[in-house]
């Protein structure tokens, strides 16, 4: 896993030009580097989701501060969410059968490379794709068919089916409002958390390395090599507390 600054600042150089979906993925090759871009983009999204939460310990804590709107009063809910608390998630298992009437569905989860196919997909074609995704066999009787064949029940039973394989791929928890006790799931997405953390903690350190490069003359791996208590110390001296 990536913990060096350079190596932090290169993927955020890299996540910068990139949409959101590539993000995840630059995020991805932070928390395994060396790991074959190929072999991420195979991986279940639940898996490379755990390893983002992985990366996300590490470089910025357990808590995640969360903001949501109760479903019931609208209040504005604040709380921490506990990334240590997530429970370690059985193994995804493989591919399920679904069956409905003459229909039988073989469905296997989504990966992280699905997810960038869906989020390229045309307007109004990203939940068939996706659908098609999770297809990876499917037989009318005995006549085979494609994922824009199954009829709207069936692609239910896939949807669940999908997201039964791989519960890791889904971070919610239940808040309970402060003002009418509704509880509201709300949901993690630790892509886009951990991308505005590390593009927070970017721009902060920059703006630390040209404020002790114009004062003292250091250069970028001067500022990088001080602890960041150091680099605090250095800048109240320096008078930009
Ligand atoms: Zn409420």
């Amino acid at each position: 896993m990536v913990s060096s600054v350079p190596d932090l600042l290169a993927g955020w150089e890299l996540g910068l030009s990139a949409d959101e979906s590539r993000r995840a993925v630059v995020l991805h090759s932070l928390a395994r580097p060396g790991e074959p871009a190929d072999r991420l983009l195979a991986m279940p999204v639940g898996e490379r989701d755990g390893d983002l939460v992985a990366l996300r310990r590490r470089l910025f804590g357990d808590a995640v501060p969360l903001r949501a709107a109760c479903g019931e009063c609208g209040e504005e809910l604040e709380f921490a969410f506990d990334l240590a608390a997530i429970p370690a998630a059985a193994e995804p298992d493989g591919e399920r059968r679904v069956t409905s009437g003459d229909w039988t569905v073989l469905v296997r989860q989504p990966t992280a490379g699905d997810l960038l196919a869906v989020a390229a997909a045309p307007p109004g074609r990203a939940r068939l794709v996706l659908l098609a995704a999770c297809v990876a066999e499917a037989t009318r009787g005995q006549q085979p068919a494609s994922a824009d064949q199954l009829p709207p029940e069936v692609c239910r039973l896939v949807a669940e089916a999908c997201a039964a394989a791989d519960p890791r791929a889904d971070i919610t928890l239940a808040i309970a409002c402060a003002v009418c006790g509704h509880k509201t799931a709300a949901a993690l997405d630790i892509g886009a958390v951990l991308w505005a953390e590390l593009d927070n903690w970017a721009r902060s350190l920059l703006l630390d390395v040209h404020l002790l490069a114009r004062t003292y003359g250091w250069t970028e791996a001067d500022v990088f090599a001080l602890s960041p208590l150091r680099r605090r110390y250095y800048l109240e001296l320096a008078g930009h507390d």
